[in-house]
């Protein structure tokens, strides 16, 4: 599929240079650099041009520094102030379109995770642009492209706005490593716009497990599991012994056997890690566009005609609650 956005008729934006510039917007979480969110820079040297990140929030200077180790960024724009550190879109917004205005930028990139999902179409909309969503790959510095319809299609999309608006598909652009570079720390325009929206609190469920978007290794477990009690029993062993993160169908996130933040999948997260162990999961659709990207897909079930066998490097036919714990004990030896 090929399809054309834009041009904004914005006569501001026109005045703004039309020299490749991009400015990666990167997150934080109290003061620490996310380190995911330099996949933004890897997207910005693919475009090639000169490259300066954003980063916004309270005593961020470590994360500045940090992210100014960055080989080929010339610039970090820094805006140190506290009432950005949760990234609420409402005042965020409009500080990163005064910040992308006065720099001239004409491609802004984030991730595609909750802060660039619901920042970025803000923006666009602030700057009368079209937003460039979940793009897997950089064909020039205006074609793009993006899985649709859960990854069962690839869009190349061609944008001619002035500025492109762009969140980054994670598994999709590496994070460029924090070495090498010395970009200049500058303090952005902080124009402390007033918000209506105000941040009360979080209720974040707490792991000391591998992050699943990001961990080299992901044990997922599915309906097959029949409980939270055999979920538990039987997958976090077999995670434990691997050093895994713990990922899980959407029918078992539905039927309480898995916290809701582990659902992998097309409305869950989309994961690519060096192996991915499946039990129980038959492979829907909307749960291969979670995870078919992974280098080594390994699945249990006891169904031989299930779908996810498709896809599978490996596969073992055979009941889960036997299979597995003897995976695990076999791997503990
Ligand atoms: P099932 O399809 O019920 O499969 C269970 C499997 O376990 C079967 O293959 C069975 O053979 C096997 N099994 C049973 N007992 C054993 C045993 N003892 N040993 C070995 N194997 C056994 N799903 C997601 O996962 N992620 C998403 O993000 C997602 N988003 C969706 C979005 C939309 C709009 C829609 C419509 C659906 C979405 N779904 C998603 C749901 C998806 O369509 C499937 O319903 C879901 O993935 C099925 O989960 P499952 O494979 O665990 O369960």
């Amino acid at each position: 599929l090929r399809s054309r956005t834009g041009p904004s008729s914005v006569a501001s934006l026109t005045a703004l240079s039309r020299l490749l510039s991009s400015l990666a917007v990167l997150e934080q979480k109290g003061g620490k650099l996310n380190a995911g969110s330099l996949g933004a820079i890897t997207a910005a040297q693919k475009l090639g041009g000169s490259i300066t990140a954003f980063i916004a929030g309270g005593n961020i200077k470590s994360a500045a520094e940090e992210a100014a180790k960055v080989e080929g960024v010339e610039k970090i724009i820094s805006v140190d102030n506290a009432s950005y550190d949760k990234g609420l879109p409402e005042n965020y917004a409009p500080l990163l379109v005064e910040n992308i205005k006065k720099g001239g930028f004409t491609h802004i990139i984030a991730g595609h995770t909750a802060f660039g999902k619901n920042l970025m179409p803000r923006v666009a909309a602030l700057l009368d642009v079209q937003q460039i969503s979940d793009i897997t790959a950089i064909e020039d510095e205006k074609t793009f492209v993006r899985p649709i319809y859960a990854g069962n299609a690839i869009a190349t999309v061609e944008s001619s706005d002035v500025i492109k608006i762009i969140t980054i598909r994670g598994t999709a652009f590496a994070a460029a490593s924090a070495e090498g570079g010395s970009a200049s720390i500058e303090e952005g325009v902080d124009s402390k716009a007033e918000s209506a929206t105000e941040w009360m609190s979080e209720n974040l469920a707490e792991s000391n497990r591998p992050d699943l978007a990001t961990a080299a290794k992901v044990v997922s477990g599915g309906r097959g599991l029949k409980s939270k009690e055999e979920f538990d029993r039987v997958m976090l062993p077999l995670a434990d012994v691997l050093g895994a993160a713990v990922g899980a169908s959407r029918a078992a996130v539905d039927s309480g056997y898995a916290d809701n933040s582990l659902q992998v999948g097309q409305t869950g997260k989309v994961v690519a890690p060096q192996l991915y162990l499946c039990a129980g999961i038959s492979g829907a659709i909307q749960h291969l566009a979670g995870m078919k990207d992974s280098k080594v897909i390994a699945a249990i079930n006891k169904d031989p005609d299930a779908p996810i066998f498709q896809i599978a490097d490996v596969g073992l036919v055979g009941d889960l609650f036997e299979k597995v714990p003897e995976l695990t004990e076999k791997l503990k030896a």
